[in-house]
């Protein structure tokens, strides 16, 4: 049960990705959450690296597409400035917003990667839908009321998970450190 929320990796930030091997292994798209994944959620203003980071991806081949449960108008800045495409008030981790996701990016569940930093809403939805889940650390500690709640739970799930030995213990205790509220 608790296997559901478990990510396939478990990563610093979008930086430790290995665009190199998930391409080898197949994948072909990849869908990014916004907020505390490609920038901070309090900020609008993106990063030059994760600029690079992307434009990298899509010169590699791969399909991007972004799904926030964020509102409509934060959303598409955000994509525009990508130009990606993008499912906005996405409600993750219902199905829906991750089957548009895959429509827009017109790839199969098994050749599609989700990236993000919550384990309810993105590692939760990407394997409901068989995706390849990677989690990465949240980039700021600023976040809603509602999600600092879930990290407590979260926090929970990564411990055990970690003892299960489904989460390597050095990502566990990186993770945990950086969640303190
Ligand atoms: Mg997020």
């Amino acid at each position: 049960m608790i296997k559901i929320f478990c990510p396939d990796e478990c990563l610093g930030s979008l930086f430790d990705v290995d665009l190199d091997e998930l391409w080898q292994k197949g994948y072909r798209g990849i869908i990014l959450d916004i907020d505390n994944t490609l920038l901070p959620w309090a900020s609008d203003t993106l990063d030059q690296d994760t600029i690079i980071w992307v434009k990298r991806a899509r010169e590699m081949g791969f399909r991007l597409c972004l799904t926030s449960n964020a509102l409509r108008e934060r959303v598409e800045k955000i994509a525009a400035a990508l130009d990606v495409p993008a499912v906005a008030s996405a409600i993750k981790p219902r199905k829906k917003p991750f089957r548009q996701a895959l429509r827009l990016l017109q790839t199969q569940p098994r050749e599609t990667v989700v990236i993000g930093d919550q384990m309810f809403t993105d590692i939760l939805g990407g394997n409901r839908m068989a995706l390849y889940t990677i989690l990465i650390d949240p980039v700021a500690a600023e976040e809603l009321k509602a999600t600092k709640v879930m990290r407590l739970i979260e926090r929970r799930i990564i411990r055990r998970l970690s003892r299960k030995g489904n989460i390597s213990e050095s990502a566990a205790r990186r993770r945990l450190a950086k969640s303190k509220g």
